[in-house]
């Protein structure tokens, strides 16, 4: 059995006036996540985390931020659109778990529809998708509320 491992972060910074935007699902509170798309953090950290298994670069490499094309662009589109590019060299997905590093909001009340969300995009049972959130004990940019971060692997098997 041929089965690879790929590890993602990411961070955003938090500013007034943009969606707070996690694994796809709006997630309500005073700020949103800074960026060129629409800075899913979350979704960019498993984008990466799959990209990094079969070795094809990152985030950067197909989405980049200079290009007008991913302006405000929905991130789950580029997961999917990365979850394919896997699925076309006849790897599946294992298990995925992460990280979401905020110390606001609380973010156990949105996790069972993070996981849904995300599960429906990558075709996988909710069951693989594990998501954590942690606060940074105010330690930090996350732990100042300045950012929000988020760590995930992803372990992917050959179907050939
Ligand atoms: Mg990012």
């Amino acid at each position: 059995m041929d089965i690879r491992i790929g590890n993602g972060y990411d961070i955003h910074r938090l500013v007034e006036d943009r969606p707070l935007i996690l694994g796809g699902v709006l997630i309500p509170h005073k700020k949103g996540l800074l960026g060129h798309s629409d800075a899913d953090v979350l979704s960019h950290a498993i984008t990466d985390a799959l990209l990094g298994a079969l070795s094809l670069g990152d985030i950067g490499t197909y989405f980049p931020p200079s290009d007008p094309q991913w302006a405000g662009a929905d991130s789950l589109k580029l997961l999917a659109q990365v979850h394919q590019m896997v699925r076309d060299r006849d790897w599946a997905i294992i298990n995925i778990d992460t990280v979401v590093v905020a110390e606001r909001p609380k973010l156990k009340p949105h996790i069972a529809e993070i996981r849904s969300t995300l599960a429906q995009v990558l075709k996988v049972a909710p069951d693989r998708i594990g998501i954590k959130a942690t606060t940074n004990e105010k330690l930090g940019p996350t732990g100042r509320e300045e950012g929000i971060a988020a760590y995930a692997v992803a372990l992917v098997v050959s179907q050939k």
